[in-house]
Protein backbone atom coordinates (compact mmCIF):
# COMPACT_ATOMS: atom_id res chain seq x y z
CA UNK A 1 0.00 0.00 0.00
CA UNK A 2 2.88 2.34 1.06
CA UNK A 3 4.89 1.21 -2.28
CA UNK A 4 1.64 1.72 -4.20
CA UNK A 5 1.34 5.55 -2.46
CA UNK A 6 5.01 6.35 -3.67
CA UNK A 7 4.61 4.96 -7.01
CA UNK A 8 1.84 7.56 -7.35
CA UNK A 9 3.18 10.20 -6.09
CA UNK A 10 5.95 9.42 -8.74
CA UNK A 11 3.39 9.62 -11.45
CA UNK A 12 1.23 12.80 -9.89
CA UNK A 13 4.86 14.63 -9.49
CA UNK A 14 5.77 13.72 -13.39
CA UNK A 15 2.53 15.47 -14.75
CA UNK A 16 3.63 18.84 -12.81
CA UNK A 17 5.95 18.82 -15.50
CA UNK A 18 3.82 18.77 -18.39
CA UNK A 19 3.03 21.55 -20.29
CA UNK A 20 -0.04 23.66 -20.05
CA UNK A 21 -1.28 22.44 -23.61
CA UNK A 22 -0.47 18.89 -22.77
CA UNK A 23 -2.16 18.87 -19.23
CA UNK A 24 -4.91 20.11 -21.16
CA UNK A 25 -5.25 17.62 -24.06
CA UNK A 26 -4.65 14.95 -21.34
CA UNK A 27 -7.57 16.05 -19.11
CA UNK A 28 -9.98 16.27 -22.53
CA UNK A 29 -8.91 12.27 -22.78
CA UNK A 30 -9.04 11.86 -19.05
CA UNK A 31 -12.75 13.10 -18.96
CA UNK A 32 -13.92 11.44 -22.46
CA UNK A 33 -12.50 8.48 -21.15
CA UNK A 34 -14.58 8.37 -17.18
CA UNK A 35 -17.75 9.62 -19.12
CA UNK A 36 -17.58 6.45 -21.51
CA UNK A 37 -16.19 4.30 -18.17
CA UNK A 38 -19.58 5.34 -16.07
CA UNK A 39 -21.95 4.79 -18.55
CA UNK A 40 -20.46 1.50 -19.56
CA UNK A 41 -19.86 0.23 -16.12
CA UNK A 42 -22.86 2.09 -13.67
CA UNK A 43 -26.29 1.80 -13.91
CA UNK A 44 -26.78 5.13 -12.96
CA UNK A 45 -24.88 6.86 -15.22
CA UNK A 46 -25.88 4.36 -18.23
CA UNK A 47 -29.50 5.69 -17.75
CA UNK A 48 -28.70 8.96 -17.22
CA UNK A 49 -26.65 9.81 -19.86
CA UNK A 50 -28.62 7.78 -22.82
CA UNK A 51 -28.75 9.59 -25.59
CA UNK A 52 -26.01 12.42 -24.64
CA UNK A 53 -23.18 12.23 -27.47
CA UNK A 54 -19.58 12.77 -26.27
CA UNK A 55 -19.35 16.31 -28.32
CA UNK A 56 -22.38 17.66 -25.26
CA UNK A 57 -19.56 16.67 -22.52
CA UNK A 58 -20.72 20.13 -21.38
CA UNK A 59 -24.48 19.20 -21.57
CA UNK A 60 -24.64 16.57 -19.39
CA UNK A 61 -26.77 16.74 -16.49
CA UNK A 62 -25.55 17.31 -12.91
CA UNK A 63 -25.18 15.43 -9.84
CA UNK A 64 -26.87 17.10 -6.66
CA UNK A 65 -25.97 15.69 -3.75
CA UNK A 66 -29.32 14.22 -3.36
CA UNK A 67 -29.00 12.69 -6.40
CA UNK A 68 -25.82 10.94 -4.86
CA UNK A 69 -28.23 9.71 -1.87
CA UNK A 70 -30.93 8.52 -3.68
CA UNK A 71 -28.93 6.54 -5.90
CA UNK A 72 -25.99 5.68 -3.91
CA UNK A 73 -25.85 2.12 -5.07
CA UNK A 74 -26.39 2.51 -8.52
CA UNK A 75 -23.65 4.68 -8.96
CA UNK A 76 -21.27 2.33 -7.57
CA UNK A 77 -19.77 0.81 -10.16
CA UNK A 78 -21.02 -3.55 -11.17
CA UNK A 79 -17.65 -4.92 -10.48
CA UNK A 80 -16.93 -3.13 -7.36
CA UNK A 81 -20.12 -4.42 -5.27
CA UNK A 82 -17.61 -7.28 -3.30
CA UNK A 83 -14.58 -4.41 -2.29
CA UNK A 84 -16.34 -1.16 -1.82
CA UNK A 85 -16.55 0.55 1.38
CA UNK A 86 -19.26 3.23 2.86
CA UNK A 87 -17.66 6.56 4.07
CA UNK A 88 -19.69 9.70 5.25
CA UNK A 89 -18.89 13.48 4.84
CA UNK A 90 -19.38 15.61 7.98
CA UNK A 91 -22.32 17.10 6.37
CA UNK A 92 -21.10 20.81 6.66
CA UNK A 93 -23.38 22.00 4.65
CA UNK A 94 -26.17 20.49 6.51
CA UNK A 95 -26.27 17.79 4.03
CA UNK A 96 -24.37 15.01 5.19
CA UNK A 97 -23.27 12.47 2.21
CA UNK A 98 -22.45 8.56 2.17
CA UNK A 99 -20.23 7.73 -0.70
CA UNK A 100 -18.18 4.25 -1.89
CA UNK A 101 -14.43 4.36 -1.28
CA UNK A 102 -11.34 1.98 -1.72
CA UNK A 103 -7.63 0.98 -0.75
CA UNK A 104 -6.97 2.37 -4.29
CA UNK A 105 -9.07 5.44 -4.10
CA UNK A 106 -7.57 5.57 -0.61
CA UNK A 107 -4.23 5.55 -2.12
CA UNK A 108 -4.78 8.08 -4.22
CA UNK A 109 -6.31 10.41 -1.80
CA UNK A 110 -3.08 10.15 -0.06
CA UNK A 111 -0.69 10.19 -3.01
CA UNK A 112 -2.34 13.69 -4.01
CA UNK A 113 -2.02 15.09 -0.16
CA UNK A 114 1.49 14.10 -0.65
CA UNK A 115 1.91 16.24 -3.86
CA UNK A 116 0.33 19.35 -2.05
CA UNK A 117 2.52 19.06 1.10
CA UNK A 118 5.37 19.53 -1.10
CA UNK A 119 4.75 23.03 -2.50
CA UNK A 120 5.81 24.10 0.66
CA UNK A 121 9.14 22.47 0.26
CA UNK A 122 8.27 19.52 2.56
CA UNK A 123 9.64 16.19 1.49
CA UNK A 124 8.07 13.17 1.60
CA UNK A 125 8.80 11.43 4.99
CA UNK A 126 9.43 14.67 7.26
CA UNK A 127 7.42 15.33 10.24
CA UNK A 128 3.60 16.27 10.03
CA UNK A 129 1.16 17.03 12.50
CA UNK A 130 -2.78 16.58 11.42
CA UNK A 131 -5.05 18.19 13.46
CA UNK A 132 -8.26 16.26 12.29
CA UNK A 133 -11.90 16.31 13.98
CA UNK A 134 -13.49 13.38 12.39
CA UNK A 135 -12.74 10.30 15.05
CA UNK A 136 -13.46 7.69 12.41
CA UNK A 137 -10.91 9.33 9.84
CA UNK A 138 -8.02 8.38 12.42
CA UNK A 139 -6.50 5.19 12.40
CA UNK A 140 -6.72 2.12 10.24
CA UNK A 141 -9.02 2.99 6.84
CA UNK A 142 -9.32 6.71 8.01
CA UNK A 143 -8.10 9.77 6.19
CA UNK A 144 -4.91 9.86 8.15
CA UNK A 145 -3.79 6.01 8.90
CA UNK A 146 -0.90 7.26 11.88
CA UNK A 147 2.11 5.99 10.11
CA UNK A 148 5.15 6.04 12.20
CA UNK A 149 7.26 5.63 9.41
CA UNK A 150 5.36 8.10 7.78
CA UNK A 151 6.70 10.71 10.80
CA UNK A 152 3.15 11.30 10.63
CA UNK A 153 1.19 12.07 13.96
CA UNK A 154 -3.06 12.93 14.11
CA UNK A 155 -4.18 14.70 17.14
CA UNK A 156 -8.39 14.78 17.52
CA UNK A 157 -9.39 18.18 16.93
CA UNK A 158 -13.07 18.05 17.67
CA UNK A 159 -13.07 19.15 20.71
CA UNK A 160 -10.57 21.73 22.99
CA UNK A 161 -10.09 23.79 25.72
CA UNK A 162 -7.32 25.96 26.61
CA UNK A 163 -5.58 22.55 28.51
CA UNK A 164 -5.91 20.82 24.81
CA UNK A 165 -4.10 23.85 23.19
CA UNK A 166 -1.62 24.41 25.77
CA UNK A 167 0.04 20.42 25.63
CA UNK A 168 -0.63 21.02 21.56
CA UNK A 169 1.63 23.68 21.57
CA UNK A 170 4.34 21.84 23.89
CA UNK A 171 3.83 18.67 21.62
CA UNK A 172 4.61 20.85 18.02
CA UNK A 173 7.88 22.14 19.68
CA UNK A 174 8.81 18.97 21.32
CA UNK A 175 8.39 17.44 17.87
CA UNK A 176 9.56 19.85 15.44
CA UNK A 177 7.19 18.79 12.61
CA UNK A 178 7.34 20.71 9.41
CA UNK A 179 4.20 20.83 8.74
CA UNK A 180 1.41 21.50 10.42
CA UNK A 181 -2.48 20.06 8.48
CA UNK A 182 -5.62 20.85 10.06
CA UNK A 183 -9.18 22.80 10.10
CA UNK A 184 -8.64 26.63 9.66
CA UNK A 185 -11.03 27.09 13.00
CA UNK A 186 -8.44 24.58 15.29
CA UNK A 187 -5.64 25.96 13.70
CA UNK A 188 -6.57 29.43 14.31
CA UNK A 189 -7.53 28.90 17.61
CA UNK A 190 -4.36 27.30 18.33
CA UNK A 191 -2.65 30.37 16.90
CA UNK A 192 -4.03 32.60 19.14
CA UNK A 193 -3.41 30.40 21.86
CA UNK A 194 0.88 30.53 20.90
CA UNK A 195 0.35 34.61 20.26
CA UNK A 196 -1.22 35.13 23.57
CA UNK A 197 0.89 33.02 25.87
CA UNK A 198 4.35 33.81 24.04
CA UNK A 199 4.41 30.48 22.80
CA UNK A 200 7.87 29.20 20.70
CA UNK A 201 7.36 27.43 17.77
CA UNK A 202 9.94 25.21 16.13
CA UNK A 203 12.01 26.56 13.23
CA UNK A 204 11.52 23.44 11.38
CA UNK A 205 7.99 24.37 10.04
CA UNK A 206 7.61 25.13 6.56
CA UNK A 207 3.90 25.10 6.19
CA UNK A 208 0.73 25.70 7.77
CA UNK A 209 -2.13 23.53 5.40
CA UNK A 210 -5.49 24.44 6.50
CA UNK A 211 -8.40 22.47 5.25
CA UNK A 212 -12.49 21.73 4.75
CA UNK A 213 -13.08 25.29 6.15
CA UNK A 214 -13.46 28.80 4.85
CA UNK A 215 -10.27 30.51 5.94
CA UNK A 216 -10.52 33.87 6.45
CA UNK A 217 -7.41 36.88 5.93
CA UNK A 218 -7.58 37.27 9.41
CA UNK A 219 -7.37 33.97 10.36
CA UNK A 220 -3.93 33.43 7.86
CA UNK A 221 -2.29 36.18 9.65
CA UNK A 222 -2.86 34.91 12.65
CA UNK A 223 -1.20 31.43 11.79
CA UNK A 224 1.40 33.07 9.91
CA UNK A 225 2.53 35.34 12.82
CA UNK A 226 1.98 32.17 15.48
CA UNK A 227 3.87 29.65 13.47
CA UNK A 228 6.37 31.97 11.51
CA UNK A 229 5.60 30.14 7.94
CA UNK A 230 3.33 30.43 5.39
CA UNK A 231 -0.03 28.91 4.81
CA UNK A 232 -1.47 27.16 2.32
CA UNK A 233 -4.96 27.00 1.69
CA UNK A 234 -6.11 23.65 0.34
CA UNK A 235 -9.23 22.79 -1.39
CA UNK A 236 -10.93 19.05 -1.34
CA UNK A 237 -13.73 17.21 -0.14
CA UNK A 238 -14.05 13.30 1.21
CA UNK A 239 -15.86 12.78 -1.57
CA UNK A 240 -13.73 14.52 -4.24
CA UNK A 241 -9.93 15.15 -2.68
CA UNK A 242 -7.09 17.23 -4.10
CA UNK A 243 -9.22 19.76 -6.11
CA UNK A 244 -6.91 22.30 -5.60
CA UNK A 245 -4.21 24.15 -3.40
CA UNK A 246 -2.41 27.34 -3.06
CA UNK A 247 1.38 27.48 -3.98
CA UNK A 248 3.82 29.29 -2.22
CA UNK A 249 3.00 32.74 -4.43
CA UNK A 250 -0.90 32.35 -2.68
CA UNK A 251 -2.68 31.45 -5.76
CA UNK A 252 -4.52 28.23 -6.18
CA UNK A 253 -3.77 26.13 -8.50
CA UNK A 254 -6.49 23.47 -9.93
CA UNK A 255 -5.25 19.77 -10.23
CA UNK A 256 -6.59 19.41 -13.72
CA UNK A 257 -4.73 15.39 -13.82
CA UNK A 258 -7.30 14.83 -11.11
CA UNK A 259 -10.25 16.92 -11.87
CA UNK A 260 -12.21 18.75 -14.32
CA UNK A 261 -14.10 21.94 -12.77
CA UNK A 262 -16.24 24.02 -14.09
CA UNK A 263 -17.72 27.42 -12.53
CA UNK A 264 -21.41 27.59 -13.23
CA UNK A 265 -24.16 30.48 -12.41
CA UNK A 266 -27.07 28.81 -10.25
CA UNK A 267 -29.35 30.51 -8.31
CA UNK A 268 -27.87 33.73 -8.47
CA UNK A 269 -24.08 32.44 -7.41
CA UNK A 270 -21.22 30.98 -9.55
CA UNK A 271 -21.12 27.42 -7.70
CA UNK A 272 -17.97 25.05 -8.54
CA UNK A 273 -18.93 21.80 -10.70
CA UNK A 274 -16.13 19.19 -9.99
CA UNK A 275 -16.03 15.93 -12.45
CA UNK A 276 -13.44 13.33 -10.79
CA UNK A 277 -11.14 12.32 -13.06
CA UNK A 278 -9.56 9.19 -11.47
CA UNK A 279 -12.66 7.78 -9.44
CA UNK A 280 -12.92 4.44 -11.19
CA UNK A 281 -15.22 3.16 -8.51
CA UNK A 282 -18.22 5.29 -7.80
CA UNK A 283 -18.08 8.10 -10.78
CA UNK A 284 -18.52 11.66 -9.97
CA UNK A 285 -19.39 13.47 -13.02
CA UNK A 286 -20.26 17.39 -13.16
CA UNK A 287 -20.97 16.99 -9.16
CA UNK A 288 -22.28 20.46 -7.55
CA UNK A 289 -20.39 20.25 -4.41
CA UNK A 290 -22.16 23.15 -2.97
CA UNK A 291 -18.87 25.45 -2.76
CA UNK A 292 -18.86 28.68 -4.26
CA UNK A 293 -16.06 30.07 -6.62
CA UNK A 294 -14.20 30.48 -9.97
CA UNK A 295 -11.52 29.55 -12.52
CA UNK A 296 -9.28 32.30 -12.70
CA UNK A 297 -7.50 33.02 -16.32
CA UNK A 298 -3.94 34.02 -16.07
CA UNK A 299 -0.31 32.27 -15.38
CA UNK A 300 1.18 32.47 -11.93
CA UNK A 301 4.97 33.03 -11.11
CA UNK A 302 5.61 29.71 -9.45
CA UNK A 303 5.47 28.06 -13.22
CA UNK A 304 3.44 25.83 -12.54
CA UNK A 305 1.37 24.63 -15.34
CA UNK A 306 -1.93 23.94 -12.98
CA UNK A 307 -4.73 26.76 -14.16
CA UNK A 308 -5.61 28.82 -11.22
CA UNK A 309 -9.49 29.40 -9.33
CA UNK A 310 -10.69 31.18 -6.38
CA UNK A 311 -12.63 29.35 -3.94
CA UNK A 312 -15.34 31.01 -2.33
CA UNK A 313 -16.04 32.57 1.28
CA UNK A 314 -19.16 30.24 1.59
CA UNK A 315 -20.93 27.31 0.86
CA UNK A 316 -24.64 27.01 -0.34
CA UNK A 317 -26.32 26.74 3.24
CA UNK A 318 -23.93 29.63 4.62
CA UNK A 319 -26.17 32.34 2.86
CA UNK A 320 -28.73 34.18 5.26
CA UNK A 321 -31.82 34.66 3.19
CA UNK A 322 -34.14 37.61 4.76
CA UNK A 323 -37.68 38.22 4.65
CA UNK A 324 -37.52 40.44 1.62
CA UNK A 325 -36.17 37.83 -0.66
CA UNK A 326 -32.20 38.96 -0.49
CA UNK A 327 -29.76 36.54 0.09
CA UNK A 328 -27.05 38.08 2.69
CA UNK A 329 -23.39 36.65 1.60
CA UNK A 330 -21.04 35.45 4.93
CA UNK A 331 -18.33 38.29 4.14
CA UNK A 332 -21.31 40.56 5.49
CA UNK A 333 -20.94 39.03 8.77
CA UNK A 334 -17.77 39.13 9.23
CA UNK A 335 -17.22 42.59 8.35
CA UNK A 336 -19.20 43.65 10.81
CA UNK A 337 -17.22 41.92 13.24
CA UNK A 338 -13.85 42.99 11.90
CA UNK A 339 -11.34 44.46 13.88
CA UNK A 340 -13.27 43.37 17.27
CA UNK A 341 -10.86 41.91 19.41
CA UNK A 342 -12.65 40.87 22.61
CA UNK A 343 -14.48 38.02 20.49
CA UNK A 344 -12.48 35.00 20.17
CA UNK A 345 -14.99 32.91 18.73
CA UNK A 346 -18.30 33.59 16.89
CA UNK A 347 -21.34 31.65 15.01
CA UNK A 348 -24.02 33.51 13.47
CA UNK A 349 -27.22 31.41 13.37
CA UNK A 350 -30.93 32.22 11.56
CA UNK A 351 -33.48 30.71 13.82
CA UNK A 352 -36.45 31.88 11.90
CA UNK A 353 -36.04 33.69 8.79
CA UNK A 354 -36.38 36.95 11.25
CA UNK A 355 -34.11 36.44 13.84
CA UNK A 356 -30.69 36.13 13.96
CA UNK A 357 -28.51 34.64 17.29
CA UNK A 358 -24.94 35.57 17.41
CA UNK A 359 -22.92 33.26 19.54
CA UNK A 360 -19.86 34.63 20.72
CA UNK A 361 -17.13 33.31 23.20
CA UNK A 362 -15.47 37.16 24.32
CA UNK A 363 -12.14 37.49 25.44
CA UNK A 364 -13.27 38.34 29.36
CA UNK A 365 -16.53 40.28 29.58
CA UNK A 366 -18.77 40.91 26.93
CA UNK A 367 -20.18 45.02 27.35
CA UNK A 368 -23.70 45.00 26.61
CA UNK A 369 -23.28 48.19 24.72
CA UNK A 370 -21.57 46.06 21.79
CA UNK A 371 -24.64 43.86 21.40
CA UNK A 372 -26.69 46.52 20.85
CA UNK A 373 -24.91 48.16 18.06
CA UNK A 374 -24.48 44.90 16.48
CA UNK A 375 -28.90 44.90 17.08
CA UNK A 376 -28.82 48.53 15.42
CA UNK A 377 -26.71 47.57 12.52
CA UNK A 378 -28.93 44.19 11.59
CA UNK A 379 -31.71 45.58 12.16
CA UNK A 380 -31.07 48.72 9.67
CA UNK A 381 -29.41 46.31 6.97
CA UNK A 382 -31.15 43.22 7.20
CA UNK A 383 -34.71 44.25 8.76
CA UNK A 384 -34.18 41.36 11.60
CA UNK A 385 -33.98 41.28 15.04
CA UNK A 386 -30.58 39.82 16.61
CA UNK A 387 -29.69 38.10 20.29
CA UNK A 388 -26.28 38.11 21.34
CA UNK A 389 -25.41 34.93 23.27
CA UNK A 390 -21.89 35.31 24.95
CA UNK A 391 -20.66 31.66 26.10
CA UNK A 392 -17.93 29.36 26.77
CA UNK A 393 -17.84 27.30 24.14
CA UNK A 394 -19.48 27.20 20.19
CA UNK A 395 -20.88 23.72 18.96
CA UNK A 396 -19.31 22.29 16.51
CA UNK A 397 -20.37 20.16 13.51
CA UNK A 398 -20.31 15.76 14.82
CA UNK A 399 -16.56 15.81 12.41
CA UNK A 400 -15.63 18.99 14.91
CA UNK A 401 -15.90 21.63 11.85
CA UNK A 402 -16.94 24.91 12.72
CA UNK A 403 -19.48 27.10 10.85
CA UNK A 404 -18.97 31.13 10.88
CA UNK A 405 -22.83 31.68 9.46
CA UNK A 406 -25.70 29.07 9.49
CA UNK A 407 -28.34 29.74 7.14
CA UNK A 408 -32.00 28.38 7.51
CA UNK A 409 -31.98 24.73 6.07
CA UNK A 410 -32.00 24.76 2.26
CA UNK A 411 -31.37 21.26 0.16
ZN1 LIG B 1 1.62 29.26 -8.29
Amino acid sequence: MVYGRYRLITQLLANQSLTKEHLHHKQQDDLRNIVRFAVQNTDYYRDRFCGFEEAELKNLPLLRKQDVTANLDALLVRTAKDHAKLGHTGGSTGCPLAFWYDDAKHALMRAGMTRSYMMSGWQPGQKIINFWGAARDIGAGGVFDDNPEASERTLPAQEFNETKLQEWAEFILAYQPVLLQGYASALTALADFIIDHHHRMPPTLLGIYSTAEMLDDHARERMKRAFGCHVFNQYGSREIPNIACECQHGNMHIFTDMVFLESLVLEDETRLIVTSLTNRLMPMIRYDIGDSGQLKEGDCRCGSPFPLMEVGLCRKNDFIRTTDGRRIHPSYFNRLLYGETRIKEYQWVQDTPDHLTLNIVPHGNWPPHLSVLLQDSIQRDLDMRLDVKPSNTIARTLSGKRRFVIGLPTL
